[in-house]
Formats: C-alpha cells, structure tokens, sequence
C-alpha cells in the first residue's frame, strides 16, 4: 500500500498537525510526511525533537521561534524556492491556529510558495465538539489582550456577538477571566475544557459565578480552552 502513496510534493511547506497530549493522536499521514521531509520547522527545537524521537524519526530541525521568526521565514523560503519539502510543526496541535506557525504560512504565500494542511490535533476543535454548546456559529478568538483595560472592552464586543465564543488562555489568567466574565456576561453558561486529550482531562460547566465558586475549592491547573454560550 505505502509504494502507492504519491511522493511529497517538492517547494511544499507542509502544516503538520501534532497531539496536543495524547501521542496517539498523531495521524498516519503526519508520520510519513515528518519521515519524507527534508527538514523539520519547529516552533521549539527541544519538543519537537522529543516527539520525533518517540517517533523513531531522525530529522534536521530548523528553529522559527517567534523571536527570529523573520529571519527565520526568509529561510524556510529559500529553501522552498531550492524545492525543499519542508514540515512545519509547532509546539502542539494544528500550526497556524493562534500560534507563531501563522506568519510563516502567510510568508510563504506571499512568495508564491506551495502550501498543504496534513490536519489533526486542534485544541479548539476538540473543546467545542464536546462542549454542548451550539457549533452552528462561534467565533474564535484565540488569546485575549494581557491589558485589563483591553481584555474588557474585547469581552464586551465579543459579549454582542451571536454564536458560541471560544477562546484560550493560560492557567495563570483563568481566574482572572472568569472575574470579567461573571462583570461582563454574567448569565451566561461557560464551559472549561482542561486539559483536553491528557490523564486529567475534564469540562467544567457553570455560570461565571458557579465556577469562581469552584476554584475556592480546588486550583485550576493545567491548559484550557474557554467557552461562553450565547445568551
Ligand atoms: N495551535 C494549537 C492548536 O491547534 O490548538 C494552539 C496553540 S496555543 C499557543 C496553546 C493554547 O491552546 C493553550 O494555551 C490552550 O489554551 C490551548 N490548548 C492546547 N492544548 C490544550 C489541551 N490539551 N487542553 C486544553 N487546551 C489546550
């Protein structure tokens, strides 16, 4: 079966998706382009060569971590422009979904370069397909602002909004979060899915106030993604 497969397409910036905790849900075809690839663009050298060595997959890793990132795109171009098939991953899920994979794609196709998805892992997916709450319409919104002055004026433009909002933030901010959610939406079912894919994986479901109740009780640890019904 595998002689079947048609071979990497060469100047290709492949967007491999890979597990956001559960190593298993790396897909079949994420392997095989990691294995066909000439080199590996990774978010963080040090992670991704952990993944690819639980892989048994030796690989050259390219760094474009945000801080270099546009040095680093102006490579991962020319090496597509010599017909490199180039794997870009990022520390987890889908690269390009509020993460630094974003610029890289956008440099590419700004230089003409050829572009494939190999989807998978994607946080936001995962949270909203388990959610309960309507999929029909949602915006996503990724991080919101650090600023609180900011973080409140874009809680209450997303608070008009129809649709079921998702967002993620950082274990270290969740609190303060659901401070401004119980201000601003206070009505509204929300629903933290924690550490999704992994040992302590969970949805918690409440108004803002029932879940800051919550949190007297027990710390929230660990990564979330937030999600606030429609009224
Ligand atoms: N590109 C990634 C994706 O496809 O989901 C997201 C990258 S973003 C830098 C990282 C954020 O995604 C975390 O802060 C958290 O909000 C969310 N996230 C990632 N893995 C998660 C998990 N296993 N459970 C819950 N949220 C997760």
């Amino acid at each position: 079966m595998a002689d079947a497969l048609p071979p990497l397409i060469p100047g290709t910036l492949y967007l491999v998706a890979t597990p956001i905790g559960n190593l298993e849900d790396i897909t079949l075809r994420a392997l095989r382009v990691l294995r066909e690839c000439d080199v590996v663009a990774a978010e963080d050298t040090r992670r991704t060569g952990q993944l690819l060595r639980h892989f048994e997959i030796s690989k050259p890793l390219l760094s474009y971590f945000q801080f270099n990132e546009a040095r680093r795109s102006e490579e991962i171009i020319e090496r597509l422009a010599r017909g490199e098939k180039i794997a870009l991953v990022t520390d987890a899920g889908t690269p390009g979904i509020s993460d630094p994979g974003e610029r890289v794609v956008r440099a590419a196709i700004a230089a003409g370069q050829r572009v494939e998805s190999v989807p998978g892992a994607c946080a936001l997916v995962a949270a909203l397909t388990a959610s309960g709450l309507p999929t029909d319409e949602f915006h996503f919104v990724g991080f919101l602002p650090h600023k609180s002055g900011q973080r409140r004026n874009e809680l209450t433009r997303l608070g008009q909004l129809t649709g079921t909002l998702a967002l993620y933030e950082s274990p270290y901010r969740i609190e303060k979060l659901l401070g401004e959610l119980a201000e601003v939406m206070p009505d509204r079912t929300v629903v933290l899915a924690r550490e999704l894919t992994k040992k302590f994986e969970e949805y918690l479901r409440g108004t803002p106030a029932e879940l800051i109740e919550a949190t007297k009780t027990r710390t929230l640890k660990g990564e979330f993604v937030v999600m606030v019904a429609a009224v």
